[in-house]
């Protein structure tokens, strides 16, 4: 984390410090008077709901050393140590530059509709068998999260994995030139933020801006499989001597697996590279072996021999598991991936239930997926029509968009095997009354359809 005097910050920061005549030294950063660490600067952001300033006395008397201070707020309280700044939320970027630009560190950003994280915490696993490797933490991935990020970043980090999110044009262009990442990973285009963007091409070129602060002679890995980003990318302003390297199914790309099987406890898969066993990943889904192929690409980048790529794989240490596989007590499996659903991860998520081996009969419940604009319907029917009683056996939808889902599919299925539901309750009391122990059922939903409380009363 940062350590640097406080005369040093100021100079980063285009200010001076008030308040004291003494050099303080300072350590890490904060924003958040709940975790407070003792000789941190204290960063008041302002949020709809809250001002940072109300709790800088607070912040202070909890162990900060310092505050930044926004200048159209008055006079800062007496007695603390403070910088003056135009905009506190500025500062915290423009400091998170500076200091990343006085370290020898190399920054890897990942951006993406789906797989950003899971893509993090393998890129992560690779170079780490290997070299020194921070990465974001959890979900950490905006524009106050990735400033925060850079700024826990140790002398001695060789490597940094950055996940980088956005809801609209011009924010990853913000995140990258704060970053100025040397290679950069673009996961795929789906669909989330369609409302906010209004297409997938726009999405695209949202993804695409991650070139924006990257320097000469970087490295952009994308997807190949995907004909929007390259389009995007070929409509940009690009760093001289960019280096590229593609990845997907298709054999067209420069990584592609040649085999791919699975199990309960994860992918076994091989690659265009005689260099390569069969692989493992610790993972559920087609989906994530196409991540990996990002994973692996970085890690040949960079030097990491096959060995450590196939035991950083292998011992891959989740964030937090999306797709988590639960047993009730009954024997009954769960795949829970109630956290969130755009249609691409709906569509993994059935792909790999429908290719899970091992089971009697597999459910899905499949809540609505929300934000997706005018075309919301189409989005609906379009996985109903994905389904058949061939690969799933019940298919159970729950709220308005989900019906669309079940009007879709019925026709295909046998009577009663499709089924749509407005009250939830109900939904999981038939469910629980039909499944039986070696049965799988795929719960998935947006956060904002609380899928979860299904899977409670599965494992209750
Ligand atoms: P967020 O925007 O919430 O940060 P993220 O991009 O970090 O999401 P992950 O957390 O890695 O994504 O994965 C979220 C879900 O997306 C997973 O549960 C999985 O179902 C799906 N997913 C992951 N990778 C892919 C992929 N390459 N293609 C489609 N779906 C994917
Ligand atoms: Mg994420």
């Amino acid at each position: 984390m940062i350590q640097r005097t406080i005369v040093h910050i100021a100079t980063m920061l285009g200010s001076e410090v008030s308040g004291t005549s003494n050099d303080i030294s300072i350590h890490g950063v904060s924003t958040d008077t709940r975790s407070i660490q003792a000789g941190s600067l204290f960063i008041p952001l302002i949020g709809e709901n809250f001002d940072g300033h109300a709790y800088a006395e607070d912040a202070y008397h909890k162990g900060a050393a310092a505050i930044l201070w926004q200048n159209d707020h008055g006079a800062a309280p007496e007695g603390i140590p403070y910088i003056l700044v135009a905009d506190t939320l500025a500062a915290l970027q423009r400091l998170a530059k500076a200091y990343r630009k006085e370290l020898p560190v190399r920054i890897i950003g990942i951006t993406g509709s789906n797989g950003k994280t899971t893509t993090k915490d393998l890129v992560a696993s690779v170079l780490g068998s290997t070299f020194e490797v921070h990465k974001t933490k959890g979900n950490l991935n905006n524009h106050i999260g990735l400033p925060l990020t850079l700024l826990q970043l140790e002398e001695t980090t060789q490597f940094a994995v950055v996940e980088m999110g956005m809801s609209g044009r011009g924010e990853i262009a913000l995140l990258s030139e704060i970053a100025e990442p040397e290679a950069a990973i673009i996961t795929m285009i789906g669909e989330s933020h369609l409302l906010q963007l209004g297409s997938r091409d726009e999405i695209a070129r949202a993804k695409a801006e991650i070139v924006t602060g990257m320097p000469s002679d970087s490295l952009i890995i994308y997807n190949g499989d995907e004909p929007l980003i390259e389009q995007a990318l070929g409509e940009l302003a690009l760093p001289a001597g960019l280096r590229r390297i593609r990845f997907g199914h298709a054999e067209s790309n420069d990584r592609y697996p040649t085999g791919i099987r699975m199990d309960a406890d994860g992918a076994y898969f091989t690659i265009n590279s005689t260099d390569y066993p069969e692989l493992f990943i610790p993972l559920l889904g087609t989906h994530n072996v196409i991540n990996a192929l990002a994973a692996i690409s970085i890690g040949e980048a960079f030097g990491a021999s096959p060995e450590a790529i196939a035991a950083g794989l292998r011992s891959l240490q989740m964030t937090s598991m999306r797709i988590e596989k639960l047993t009730a007590a009954s024997g009954l499996t769960v795949l829970n991936d109630a956290y969130n659903a755009s249609p691409a991860s709906m569509r993994a998520a059935i792909a790999l239930t429908e290719q899970l081996s091992g089971f009697g009969r597999k459910f899905l419940v499949l809540g609505d997926m929300l934000e997706l604009g005018e075309h919301e319907e189409q989005f609906h029917r379009g996985i109903g029509a994905m389904l058949s009683p061939e690969r799933v056996d019940y298919v159970f939808t729950f709220g308005r968009l989900g019906r669309f889902i079940a009007d879709e599919a019925a026709p295909h299925f046998p009577e009663a095997q499709v089924r749509a539901y407005e009250d939830k309750a109900q939904l999981a009391e038939e469910l629980a009354a039909m499944a039986r122990a070696e049965d799988l059922v795929l719960v998935k939903g947006s956060r904002g359809m609380r899928l979860e409380q299904v899977v409670q009363s599965l494992l209750a």
